[in-house]
């Protein structure tokens, strides 16, 4: 394996020049002489790692003065609790959620522990084949926030506009697509994002956070739950996930320096993905994709075959191929080609041209 073609879902695919210095770093760390796995977390190596992921995500994202920015452990799952913990508890209106595919299903059922929880627009009845228009969900006056994912990593579906009211706290999962193109931060209350999708190895959740969201927490939470610990620390109250951490730092260097920025990914994002859909929509009698056209994802690309077309045979087909990771999630079944940040142009031609190739040869046969 040389590490090219891995569509994978998550953990993704991570650039080459990243894990060739992760190589590095594992034996021993150029500005040190130790493994990053055996630094310490409160050495200044570390501190200043912390500090040059922070400043590198202000800049690529340009984050306002006024938004803290934090790395936690726990996965997106636990922002699924740790958002309601403190800010639904005791909170009388309740807060909004939209359940657009299956990770933003999960949400409300934490959320719903914590106090009242509306969902306000449901696609699950259409199979999650869609998004909703700006003006559908009726959301609620007074809520304490609105939650909803950016990019349902398991159907596909990726929002091309910010939903909500402009007086209710707005709450994002970015877990799939953060870093994948610009982004309005300023509209946002608090975005969260796990790093394994578009932003390194498991292990970290990113949170950036306005601060006057964060003083509005509610008290007597465990001190790990409570976000104002974390801003407290600066994301040191205790071990971090050192190694974690650095290899994010290591991909916003490549974004800044290697891509040039979040102008420049967002336009290779867009070409990597036309390819993708182009090649299934050249072919509709072997490929189904599941998003409408309106909805589709640029980072998550959600088929199946039609019906008569061998899955097996595909399977194979990619493996002889050196295709990795196009197997659909476990709940929806079915194929997706990840094109994660990390995927470059010619390999997304390269797995387009394949699947011409595979669509004709069943017309052959
Ligand atoms: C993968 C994923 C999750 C789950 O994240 P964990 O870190 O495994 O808890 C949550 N939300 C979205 C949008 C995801 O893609």
């Amino acid at each position: 394996m040389n590490n090219r073609m891995n569509f994978s879902g998550g953990p993704g695919a991570l650039p080459a020049s990243v894990l060739q210095q992760t190589r590095e770093a594992i034996a021993a760390l150029p500005e040190t002489g130790i493994s990053v796995l055996g630094m310490s977390h409160r050495s200044d190596w570390f501190r200043s790692v912390l500090d040059e992921a922070e400043q590198n995500l202000r800049s690529l994202l340009n984050i306002p003065d006024n938004y803290r920015v934090l790395f936690l452990q726990g996965g997106s799952s636990l922002q699924f609790s740790m958002l309601p913990m403190n800010f639904l508890r005791g909170h009388a209106v309740g807060a909004d959620y939209l359940v657009t595919g299956y990770w933003s299903a999960k949400a409300p059922i934490e959320a719903q522990l914590e106090g009242r929880t509306h969902v306000v627009w449901d696609g699950r009845a259409n199979g999650f084949k869609r998004l909703p228009e700006p003006a559908e969900p009726p959301f609620t006056p007074g809520a304490a926030y609105l939650h909803y994912v950016s990019n349902e990593t398991v159907e596909g579906l990726e929002f091309a506009h910010i939903p909500g009211r402009v007086d209710v706290p707005l709450v994002c999962d970015m877990s799939s697509n953060l870093l994948g193109g610009p982004l309005d931060v300023s509209c946002y209350a608090m975005i969260y994002a796990h790093a394994q999708k578009n932003l390194g190895p498991s292990g970290v959740t990113l949170v950036i956070m306005r601060d006057d969201f964060a003083a509005q927490a509610a008290t007597g939470l465990p001190t790990v739950l409570d976000y104002r610990t974390h801003v407290q620390y600066h994301s040191n109250y205790n071990t971090p996930p050192v190694f974690a951490i650095y290899v994010l730092m290591l991909v916003t260097r490549w974004l800044r320096d290697d891509i040039g920025g979040l102008q420049a990914m967002a336009a290779l994002n867009r070409l990597k993905s036309e390819q993708v859909y182009a090649a299934l929509d050249a072919h509709p009698d072997i490929y189904l994709p599941h998003a409408e056209a309106a909805s589709r994802s640029r980072m998550n690309v959600v088929f199946s075959l039609r019906h008569g077309v061998s899955d097996a045979d595909f399977a194979a087909a990619a493996r002889q191929a050196g295709i990795h990771g196009l197997e659909g999630h476990r709940s929806l079944g079915g194929w997706r080609a990840s094109l994660y940040n990390a995927i470059a142009l010619d390999e997304a031609q390269d797995l387009a041209d394949w699947l011409r190739q595979f669509a004709l040869s069943q017309a052959q046969s």
